[in-house]
């Protein structure tokens, strides 16, 4: 036997002694590994089948075979499928540095799972997990190669001594550690494959010994007799028994372990919602049958958190596939083009389906929602019927979500456009500025406080020919009808001076005055330009304030700006009322210390301990045009110091 030596790639080393050396208590997934890698070599050898029958000259069989041997303590996996040349197994297996190993180190350090280790492309490396040493023996179909890999080195030898011969393929010599010679029990390797491997779609066998008890003639007895019989004449040669003795044989057989048919080849009117339950709960660890698999991170904008939560959420087995391409190249395909267009529409039938009932799509929409407006978001061919789809909170919807659609069959005949507002939390939003007009109205309006709603909602833009459209952005023009308008606009005059001279106190600060349709409740709001981001402070110059006629305190502003164009305490007022606005609109103040000295003035007016005199002294302060606004405060504050 001849020995060649080859050293292990200084990464590959550095991957080995992680795997070795790291505390991790699943270890069971090896056996997944290789026989996923068992399955691959298989798929190779189908696939050139396909085009050239004679490949399969060296056997037909398919199989995967693990043979545990506990005289030796070694767990051998065998398959008949395409095997490797030497060159193969130095670069696949051994020397050559492969993207997956730092990639994989890289991941483990950030806290990923070992046994996300296929998705790397270093499965074959688990196999460190429980042995301590390693052999690999392989054949391909025309050339008698055989080599082994010995941890660190590589045995070279020639005729196909395994016994039984390997015929072609690969078989993978585990010595186990002492501490996992678990992997030797049939119980323990028919529950491991059953977890992990029940689905792959090549016999996975298991050689099981039994002892068997036989009846062979006693040879040694019959000499005996023999003896005997040469002494004694006269013997009762019928009556007497054949001498027999029962002698313990030891019988392998191959017992196969997944006979049970893949769930996607069967008839789906024949899975029971346990069959589902049950395979996708054993999916969600790992990929193992990656040809068929399609897997993506579950939730796409909590990666950090859920890291490792790497789900399956689909399968598609299709004879039609190339399979001896790499995945990128597969991608490209034009069947899987054809398959994604298919799985699309599949989807959007299955999500219809579970939509009809309202318990059931609510469980849904919890677990796939984000899915769906990402859908939306990416997806523009589908955009308006995953819109469908869409359910949200809303100030008519509060218990329960409501969908567009049912939304629209609510909405006032004036009403043309579907009302939203974005914040952090439903309790930030509810009681919103924003939404008083509109309730008052009775104009619903959708509450999204899903980060992504946003997003979503902008590339939607319209659902059913009806515009969508945010209540805090600038420029809301609400339908209203004739007499409304009338009445608006008479109103805005009145208000005209009012308008001006607030904008006379806060100068810079806000870019606009105007009388607003939109608040009911509050004195004033705050509103953003019509394309800048609600509540960005940097917009904040050009934010308006908009006093509302219907307001008690607007009402009596008016009235004192028309009693008297430069009342001073107007300023005051309109200050207040400005930094009020402010808060409630979601930002932050320039300024706090000098807000709080005018609510302090305010408090002290309320209860009749009025500082008068500095009260007066901040009012004659002021020059008659109102000064810019920094100045204002500053002099106001020098003032009352
Ligand atoms: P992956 O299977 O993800 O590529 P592995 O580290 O498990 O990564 O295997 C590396 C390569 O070694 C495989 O891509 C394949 O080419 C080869 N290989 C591993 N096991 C077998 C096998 N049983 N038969 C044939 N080739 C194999």
């Amino acid at each position: 036997m001849a020995t060649e030596s080859f050293g292990f790639q200084a990464e590959i080393s550095q991957l080995l002694d992680l795997i070795i050396n790291t505390f991790y208590s699943n270890k069971e997934i090896f056996l997944r590994e290789l026989i996923s890698n068992g399955s691959d070599a298989l798929d190779k050898i189908r696939y050139a089948s396909l085009t050239d029958p004679s490949v399969l000259d060296t056997g037909k069989d398919l199989y995967i075979r693990i043979i545990p041997d506990k005289e030796n303590k070694i767990l051998s996996i065998r398959d008949t499928g395409i095997g490797m040349t030497k060159a193969d197994m130095v670069n696949n297996l051994g020397t050559i540095a492969k993207s997956g190993t730092k990639g994989f180190m890289e991941a483990l350090s950030s806290g990923a799972d070992i046994s996300m280790i296929g998705q790397f492309g270093v499965g074959f490396y688990s196999a460190y997990l429980v042995a301590e040493r390693v052999q690999v023996i392989s054949k391909q179909r025309r050339r008698a190669v055989h080599l082994g890999v010995c941890c660190w080195r590589y045995l070279h030898h020639h005729p196909d001594t395994v016994n039984p011969p390997l015929g072609r393929g690969s078989e993978i010599r585990l010595y186990l550690k002492e501490d996992q010679l678990e992997y030797l029990e049939e119980k323990r390797i028919k529950d491991v494959v059953k977890k992990h491997s029940e689905f792959i779609s090549y016999p996975i066998q298991l050689a099981v010994t039994k002892e068997v008890e036989k009846e062979v003639e006693d040879e040694e007895e019959v000499k005996e007799e023999e003896k005997e019989e040469s002494k004694i004449e006269e013997v009762e040669d019928e009556e007497k028994p054949k001498k027999t003795k029962k002698i313990k044989e030891k019988e392998v057989t191959n017992e196969e372990l997944n006979k049970t048919k893949p769930i996607w080849t069967r008839n789906p009117s024949e899975i029971t919602p346990e069959e589902y339950a049950a395979f996708y709960k054993t999916r969600i660890q790992g990929y193992p049958f990656r040809p068929q698999a399609l897997s993506c991170p579950f939730d796409l904008f909590e990666t950090k958190k859920k890291r490792n939560n790497i789900k399956l959420y689909g399968i598609v087995d299709s004879e039609d596939l190339p399979l001896n391409i790499s995945r990128e190249t597969l991608q490209q395909n034009k069947i899987l083009k054809v398959i994604r267009k298919n799985i699309v529409k599949k989807c959007m039938d299955l999500f219809s389906e579970i939509a009809e009932d309202k318990d059931n799509f609510s469980k849904f929409y919890e677990a796939f929602g984000k899915n769906i407006k990402l859908g939306i978001h990416e997806d523009a061919q589908n955009r308006s019927k995953l819109a469908e789809f869409l359910r949200f909170y809303s100030t008519k919807a509060t218990e329960e979500q409501t969908s567009l659609k049912d939304y629209i069959t609510r909405m006032p005949e004036v009403q043309k456009n579907i009302y939203y507002l974005t914040g952090e939390s439903l309790s930030s939003v509810k009681d919103s500025p924003f939404l008083e007009v509109l309730k008052k109205k009775g104009f619903e309006v959708l509450l999204l406080v899903d980060p992504i709603d946003e997003y979503a909602i902008t590339q939607l833009k319209e659902f059913d020919g009806k515009k969508l459209i945010c209540v805090s952005k600038e420029g809301l023009e609400l339908e209203e009808t004739d007499e409304e308008k009338t009445a608006r606009e008479e109103e805005a005059k009145q208000f005209e001076d009012l308008c001006k001279a607030v904008k006379d106190a806060l100068g810079d600060k806000v870019e606009k005055v105007v009388v607003s349709n939109r608040i009911t409740d509050s004195p004033c709001v705050l509103v953003t330009g019509q394309f800048g981001w609600s509540s960005n402070m940097e917009r904040i110059m050009k934010a308006q304030a908009l006093p509302e006629p219907h307001n008690a305190i607007v009402k009596e502003l008016k009235r004192k700006v028309a009693e008297d164009k430069a009342d001073k305490s107007v300023r005051d007022l309109t200050y207040l009322l400005f930094e009020t606005a402010l808060l409630t609109s979601g930002f932050s103040l320039d300024d706090p210390t000098s807000f709080a000295k005018r609510i302090h003035r305010m408090i002290s007016l309320g209860l009749d301990v009025e500082e008068e005199e500095e009260v007066a002294a901040v009012a004659t302060s002021s020059e008659d045009v109102p000064p810019p606004l920094e100045a204002a405060s500053t002099s106001a504050m020098e003032e009352i110091d």
